[in-house]
């Protein structure tokens, strides 16, 4: 049979470029697609031989000698062709995973992956929330294996290429008129066959170890704050670069301090009488030795807030910002008075024109509640 000219076959102009001839092969394959013209010989003809022609102008090399001797030159040079739909699809394999959503890689060239991106959980203090730490943190991971350098065989070992797939990684098995394309089980997709395999890593080229790095964590911190550390994740796949790993925060309850995003707020017991007279107490501070002052002023009420600007925490996304401490204040009642506090409440209580029986009794209030409960 006469072979027709490769350029009539795609339709393409002869100085047709690499997308163009793309194009055009993928319209043939899939309008003479052996699943689409189930036991059509003609069909059949047309896609091999499209493919064919496809394989040839795509390769500059056998492209060129085509161009200058045609059929014959390319025989010269010992290309055949296809020798069926298996190497058609193994071949193609990218240009019908498009479209097809099967067949992929081609042998020897296993695709790279970025290796697994790792979480890491930490948990830290307020105070260290505030003021920022070094933190050393160990955690284990898949890292490629140093004695064979990640690829699993032992030194001087060559990889054979595998038998049951002839290095694809890939096989496909025919089914009536549909091709499937499954991993290889021989060599797990690899298309090598590794027969004296690294001791350290019994072939794997990956190794579980522990990793210990020091990690910065910046004032401001708070509960659920990320801190991406690239590369420090598991090792890629065939030279792909590794994956990063993440530290998440979080931050400890404190005894005294309680946090509203970048202000923290306490709760500080005053006597009554510092609330009725007013006073100037000191106070802890985050991150300070020193207590800090405070005026509580007189007439102060239970559950009153003193704002002091400044003394917050330190804002993750302003170095300059710091958010205010709010203090809540708390007022003691004493549960028991000396014979001397009781006389001096007493005075103070007939100041007030409050009635007392004065032998240490006080009278029930009649109230409504009261009754009720009495019932
Ligand atoms: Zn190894
Ligand atoms: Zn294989």
């Amino acid at each position: 049979m006469q072979k027709r000219d490769y350029y009539d076959i795609l339709a393409v102009p002869r100085n047709a470029g690499e997308e163009e001839m793309k194009k055009a092969y993928r319209k043939l394959a899939l309008k003479y697609h052996p699943d689409k013209n189930p036991g059509n010989k003609e069909a059949e003809e047309r896609f091999k031989e499209a493919a064919e022609a496809y394989e040839v102008l795509r390769d500059r090399e056998k492209r060129q000698i085509y161009d200058r001797y045609g059929h014959e030159g390319l025989q010269g040079t010992g290309f055949t062709g296809f020798r069926g739909f298996e190497d058609i699809f193994s071949s193609f394999g990218d240009i019908f995973e498009d479209f097809f959503g099967f067949g992929s890689r081609r042998g020897g060239r296993p695709r790279s992956r970025q290796g697994n991106s790792l979480r890491y959980d930490l948990e830290i203090t307020l105070e260290e929330a505030f003021t920022g730490k070094e933190a050393q943190i160990a955690f284990p991971r898949l890292t490629n294996c140093d004695v064979c350098k990640g690829t699993g065989m032992a030194a001087g070992a060559k990889a054979e290429v595998c038998g049951t797939c002839h290095g694809r990684g890939q096989i496909i098995r025919t089914q009536g008129f549909f091709q499937i394309s499954s991993t290889c089980p021989t060599c797990q997709g690899s298309g090598q066959i590794v027969l004296n395999p690294c001791k350290a890593c019994k072939g794997h080229g990956k190794l579980r170890t522990e990793r210990k790095i020091t990690v910065s964590i910046p004032p401001g911190v708070e509960t659920g704050s990320q801190l991406r550390l690239r590369g420090e994740g598991e090792a890629g796949e065939n030279g792909g670069p590794p994956g990063d790993l993440y530290v998440v925060i979080r931050v400890r309850e404190h005894d005294l301090f309680m946090r509203e995003n970048d202000d923290l707020v306490c709760q500080i017991p005053v006597s009554f009488v510092q609330a009725a007279l007013g006073d100037s107490i000191s106070i802890p501070v985050l991150g300070d030795d020193k207590p800090y002052k405070i005026d509580i002023p007189s007439g102060t009420q239970p559950g009153d807030v003193i704002e002091i600007p400044k003394l917050g925490m330190p804002s993750l996304r302003d170095k300059n910002s710091r958010g205010s401490l709010y203090v809540k204040v708390q007022i003691k009642i004493p549960q028991r008075l000396t014979k001397e506090q009781r006389e001096i409440l007493e005075a103070f209580a007939e100041t007030e024109g409050l009635q007392n029986n004065g032998n240490g009794k006080e009278k029930k209030p009649k109230r409504i509640w009261d009754k009720l409960r009495n019932k």
